[in-house]
């Protein structure tokens, strides 16, 4: 019997990514937090997606050069910078 990536956990994926970026910001409160982490231990698909996101976050706030990104996420940053400079009013 081949079990699912959420089967077992206590949050299902969707909640948990839902949470992404307030958890990767620290703006999560306990026990939401300790229920993300738990998940991730059993989780690789959304430990995946926390993994892509958190190099998201961090090119975005240039913590880490866009050299050290994988390709396919510096596409997705260049298209998000764009977007910003776009949607944001002249200062
Ligand atoms: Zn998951």
């Amino acid at each position: 019997m081949q079990r699912s990536g959420s089967e077992g956990a206590v949050v299902p994926c969707v909640e948990v990514r839902r949470l992404v970026f307030e958890f990767l910001d620290d703006e999560l409160a306990q026990p939401q937090a300790a229920l993300i982490v738990e998940h991730l231990t059993v989780c690789g698909s959304c430990t995946a997606y926390f993994t892509f996101e958190r190099t998201f976050l961090a090119v975005l706030r240039r913590r880490v050069p866009i050299e050290q990104a994988p390709a396919e996420l510096r596409d997705r940053i260049r298209t998000a910078l764009t977007d910003r400079k776009r949607s944001r009013p002249p200062d």
